[in-house]
């Protein structure tokens, strides 16, 4: 069979519903500048759905550092992967930076997070290692894992009895066959919005031998004191061996890094595929970034509002009896009864009456049966944001319970 022919039979319903969902759920276009408040099809909504956690995308003096660098140095340069002719003084500078906020001895930097922590356990690990990692682990992890030739024990969500009884089968593997183990998990997990266990994973390596390898996407700039993540919020810093954060969400950029012990560093380095066959970080983003860096240290503001309109809005969904799970992050999952079609309309009725713009999330991004809505509150929201968008669930929820909501058509 075709074939191109086969996918587009397998197509099926998902493809019909995806076009007529397509522009308004799936691919919408946000315009405008990027922010609380910006267009959605010619009208203004208050927008829930940016990682844009310190407010930073749309800060003056980061637009005025990425049009600088993109004067001065166009997007091309340097050309070339890092380990040819794509370094700079500036890409080492990136990097030091982030070794000395993270209190790690080395960083590198990664073009992107998703191919960034894949190469880096395809590099990590051999056929002869196992890796244990939470059940929960973000795509970038799990497709790593794929490229993984040796074996994988996982365990239950943040379970740490579980994670024990992972290793302990680790351990009677490797005793074999002379490999070693990694633990992967994240720092916050990205749609419930709890913390992994660390400081309780770090404290596992008084009865087992294993590197730990942390994804703080969601952690880095918002949690520590100096927002340094997880690992300092936790108090276990020391005991993460590898570092990694994406770009992508407190920065409101492009890139990642690792950090961790100099010598592993250097072994990334000249190891890690998507590193040595790919053009590094174009100047304008390292430039970016370093300007973002210095103000995610400098201007403790913007975490503390964030802060602010985290709690406002996560006490505000609890008191108004919405169930908002065990977030301890600025992420802000309501979980709601119904079935999906329901929790569409209420969506759609919140986008197009109360001018609210957030993302709906269900299987395969969370588990099967799960629906939730999925909010983040960063430092550009206000006050009357915040009040706003309670008002309009507190409103749409009632609609909800009382089974008011029929199929919905999505507007063309
Ligand atoms: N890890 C986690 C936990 C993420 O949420 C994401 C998504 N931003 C990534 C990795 C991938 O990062 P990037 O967008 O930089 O590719």
């Amino acid at each position: 069979m075709d074939i191109f022919e086969k996918l587009l039979q397998n197509l099926g319903p998902i493809g019909q519903h995806s076009d007529r969902a397509h522009g308004y759920f799936a691919f919408p276009k946000l315009e405008g500048e990027i922010g609380a408040r910006m267009k959605f099809r010619g009208k203004e909504k208050i927008v829930w759905s940016l990682n844009n956690y310190l407010g930073l995308a749309n800060h003056p003096e980061v637009r005025q550092a990425d049009a600088a660098a993109a004067k001065q140095y166009g997007l091309a340069t340097p050309m070339g992967a890092r380990m040819m002719s794509g370094s700079t003084d500036l890409h080492d500078q990136l990097e030091k930076e982030l070794s000395e906020f993270e209190k790690k001895e080395d960083t590198v930097l990664l073009n992107f997070g998703y191919q960034g922590i894949m190469s880096a356990i395809d590099a990590l690990v051999g056929r002869h290692d196992v890796v244990v990692y939470d059940a929960e682990c973000h795509a970038s992890i799990i497709d790593g894992l794929r490229l993984h030739q040796g074996k994988r024990y996982v365990y239950k969500h943040n379970d740490i009895e579980d994670c024990e009884k992972q290793l302990k089968r680790a351990e009677a593997l490797i005793a074999a066959s002379g490999g070693g183990i990694l633990l992967v998990t994240e720092g916050v997990f990205g749609m419930a919005g709890d913390q992994g266990k660390l400081k309780e994973i770090v404290d596992l390596k008084h009865k087992f031998n294993f590197r730990l390898l942390v994804d703080d996407a969601h952690g880095f700039g918002t949690l520590g004191k100096t927002g340094a993540g997880v690992g300092e919020e936790q108090g276990c810093q020391d005991g993460i061996d590898l570092y990694f954060s994406t770009f992508a969400k407190s920065m409101a950029s492009i890139g990642a890094f690792i950090s961790g012990p100099v010598g592993i560093i250097r072994y990334l380095r000249y190891n890690m595929r998507s590193q040595i066959f790919a053009k590094s970080l174009p100047m304008p983003l390292v430039l970016g970034n370093l300007k973002r860096l210095q103000l995610l240290r400098e201007k403790r503001e913007l975490k503390e509002k964030l802060w602010h309109n985290v709690e406002k809005l996560q006490t505000g969904l609890r008191e108004r009896g919405f169930n908002i799970g065990h977030t301890n992050s600025p992420v802000t999952p309501i979980y709601l009864q119904g079935d999906i079609p329901e929790a569409t309309a209420m969506c759609l009725d919140l986008r197009e009456n109360y001018n609210i713009f957030c993302s709906i999330v269900v299987y395969p991004v969370i588990p099967k049966g799960q629906i939730i809505y999925r909010l983040i509150p960063t430092a550009a929201h206000s006050d009357e944001d915040i009040e706003q968008t309670l008002q309009a669930f507190s409103e749409t929820k009632e609609k909800l319970d009382a089974k008011a909501y029929a199929v919905a058509e999505i507007p063309m």
